[in-house]
Parts: structure tokens; C-alpha cells; sequence
């Protein structure tokens, strides 16, 4: 089945018997035992309107299990503190959400686990493997500069090590991308974005195969971080319209880009689906859609990122992405703020670097908007 059929209905095998057509809310926190395989409970990941949900991700990802977390770190957290223990290393792109890259330069050593944060080419992440390497996390698109990463090449390099392969494929959603059909192991979402798609929920997935999941699971459990009814709810409405906005999305992205490299004053466009991206030929390969994602630097002289940011009626200066309504935020004050100068100079993050989520509305509106703002 199409994925904007899944979207809608999710495996048709698995949807709910009662005569709604929509998953009944579920609320409680407490549930039967007695006769019952074993205790259902929302810190164990499998209440009904959880389960709901992952049985919809899972069509989505071509995954056989998944758990629905509180936020994306959450997700991400536990994967990671699940599948590494003291004395394991990571591989890890270096050019990841900063939240992620945050997370591991703050924990991993107090935890003992070794690491290394290098660039997403293959070449580079199997240059920085040890005997103690278990694990490679990968994000394709990357976060901010939507650099490509080959997840068949890595997913390879992995299998030939015996390692895990792990991707953040928030950027893309799974109507763009799907890592795990790609050869790799487990991916990971923060559903508050693409998934939710409406900028009113927080909420993280992992979707993988089931001992990969079970394994997560037993450590999840013991970490909190799980969802309550009504916001698995709220996800699995979303999803229902997820296919219809990320073809918009991708649709807007991509006039949006190639609008902005023809303006005087844009110094550069990151966008996978222009042809002159360093990562078109491997997107076009992976990817069915190049997402709603771009971001690009002011030239030296011209608008003032901040100023340009207040000067926009319609692009909302926001953080967080992946939602209906357009936003724009400068990566060095939202999601890199917290990565330190030297790092996100030798990332390419600069100053007057803006990364816009491009949203649902018309074309012509946000064109004019951010002109509006470039030339006023
Ligand atoms: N991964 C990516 C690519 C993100 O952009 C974000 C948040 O911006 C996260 C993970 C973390 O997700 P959350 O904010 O839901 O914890």
C-alpha cells in the first residue's frame, strides 16, 4: 500500500474493532492484570492509543516494533543509553541536531562510553572506528546545513563491523526517507516535528525490529519518558494528514530554494534538492521527496539576520520545525546555541546562517514575505 494510504489508515488489518473510525482516547493509567500476558501501563509502552500509534509509524517506517516517547531526546536518550554500555565507543555524524550532539559530549564520558563526531561520508566514520565501536548514529538531512549522508553506504559499513546503525530521520520524515529499508537498524524521530506537524505536541519514536525494540524497551521502562492517551491522540490525527503536508511541504521547499539563490544578498542556499547541493545525487537516490527543510546565509552587507527575522509578517520566527506554519530561526540561537563556538564555526554554522521550515501555505505568500524582508 502507498504511504498517503498508511498515512490515513495505517496497516488496515490492525485498526480498531469498535464502530468509530478513530482509536477510542484511553486515559487510564491503571489496567486490568489479572489473565493478561503481562501488566499494561504507560510507563511500559503499551497502552492501547500507545500501541495505536506505533502500529501506524511502524507502516510508515517498514518497522516490525517501535515505543512512542515523551520528546525526541527522549527517544534518542534511551536508544542510545540502551544499545551503549561502559566501554563501548560510538561513531557518531558530526553534523546532528544540537540537542543530540549536547547529549552525548555531556553524558557519554561521565558514563564511560567513548566517542567520535565526524563527518557523515563513510570514508570518515569508518576512519574512526575502534575495536570498542558498537554503534553509528547518523541524520540525513542534517541539522542545519541539510547535509546528505549515503544511509545504504553506512548501513553497509555497519553490517561488515557488526555494528548498530542508528538514524535521526526526523528531517525527512518517513514519507521522504526510510533508513531501516535502506539496510540500517533503528530510527529514531522527534515526532514534535514532521510527525505532529502542527506545532502543539512533543513527542519522540524509535522504530526498529522487534529484539532491537525490546532491548530499548527494558531500559525505557526503567527511565520514564513515555506518552499519556491523549497526546498519542493528538499524533495519530496528525498522521493522518502527514502525506498531503509533506508534499506541500516538499513542493514549497524547493520553489522556496531555488527562489532564494537567484536573490542578491542570499549568500548561499543548503537545500538537497537543488542540483548544485554536494548531496543531490545521493538524496535523489535515497530520498522520494527532498523535505520541507532549507536554510541560508545573508550575504556579508546585506540584511541583518535578526533584523531580517523581525522584518518577516508571515514566517514566524519560532523554534522548533516541521510544522504547518512556516519558521525561521538562527541556528547559533536555537538548536546550535548550545554547541560551543569553535564547534559550530568548524561545522559551518555561522552568524548569518537562518534555517526556515517551510510550511503548508502558498508559494507566492512566503516568496513575498521573505522578500519583503531581504529588500525592505
Ligand atoms: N532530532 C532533530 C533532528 C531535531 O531537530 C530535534 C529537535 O529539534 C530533536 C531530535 C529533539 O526532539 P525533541 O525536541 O522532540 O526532544
Amino acid at each position: 500500500m502507498h504511504q498517503a494510504t498508511l498515512c490515513v489508515h495505517g496497516d488496515p488489518d490492525e485498526r480498531c474493532t469498535g464502530d468509530g473510525v478513530n482509536t477510542p482516547i484511553e486515559p487510564s493509567s491503571a489496567f486490568a492484570y489479572l489473565d493478561r500476558p503481562e501488566p499494561v501501563y504507560p510507563r511500559y509502552f503499551n497502552t492501547p492509543n500507545q500501541t495505536a500509534v506505533v502500529a501506524r509509524l511502524c507502516a510508515l517506517e517498514q518497522a516490525g516494533a517501535g515505543l512512542l516517547f515523551s520528546s525526541g531526546m527522549a527517544a534518542i536518550a534511551a536508544t542510545l543509553l540502551a544499545l551503549l554500555r561502559p566501554g563501548d565507543h560510538a561513531v557518531l555524524q558530526r553534523d546532528i541536531y544540537g540537542g543530540t550532539h549536547h547529549f552525548v559530549t555531556a553524558q557519554f564520558t561521565r558514563l564511560g562510553i567513548g566517542y567520535a563526531l565526524v563527518p557523515g561520508e563513510p570514508d570518515a566514520l569508518a576512519a574512526a572506528l575502534t575495536p570498542q565501536t558498537r554503534l553509528l548514529f547518523l541524520e540525513t538531512p542534517s541539522n542545519p546545513l541539510l547535509g546528505i549522508t549515503d544511509l545504504a553506504a553506512v548501513a553497509a559499513l555497519a553490517r561488515e563491523h557488526g555494528l548498530l546503525s542508528v538514524v535521526d530521520n526526523t528531517f525527512a520524515s518517513p514519507l521522504n526517507q526510510n533508513p531501516l529499508a535502506l539496510g540500517c537498524d533503528a530510527v529514531v524521530h522527534s515526532a514534535t516535528k514532521y510527525l505532529g506537524g502542527h506545532s502543539d505536541l512533543c513527542l519522540g519514536a524509535l522504530l526498529a525490529d522487534a529484539p532491537l525494540v525490546a532491548r530499548v524497551r527494558a531500559t525505557a521502562i526503567d527511565y520514564g519518558g513515555s506518552v499519556n492517551a491523549q497526546t498519542c491522540h493528538l499524533l495519530e490525527r496528525s498522521l493522518k494528514t502527514l502525506a498531503l503536508r509533506v508534499e506541500r511541504q516538499n513542493a514549497n521547499a524547493q520553489a522556496l530554494a531555488e527562489w532564494l539563490q537567484q536573490q542578491p544578498g542570499i549568500a548561499a542556499v543548503h537545500y538537497p534538492g537543488l542540483p548544485g547541493h554536494p548531496g543531490h545525487a545521493v538524496a535523489a537516490r535515497q530520498m522520494r521527496g527532498y523535505g520541507g527543510m532549507l536554510s541560508f546565509e545573508l550575504a556579508p552587507g546585506a540584511a541583518d539576520p535578526v533584523a531580517f527575522q523581525r522584518r518577516l509578517r508571515l514566517v514566524r520566527p519560532a523554534v522548533s520545525l516541521g510544522g504547518v506554519e512556516s519558521l525561521i530561526s538562527a541556528p547559533v540561537l536555537t538548536s546550535h546555541a548550545k554547541v560551543d563556538p569553535a564547534t559550530r564555526a568548524a561545522l559551518g554554522i555561522g552568524e548569518r546562517l537562518l534555517r526556515l521550515s517551510v510550511g503548508i501555505e502558498a508559494f507566492a505568500d512566503l516568496r513575498d514575505d521573505l522578500a519583503a524582508a531581504l529588500h525592505g
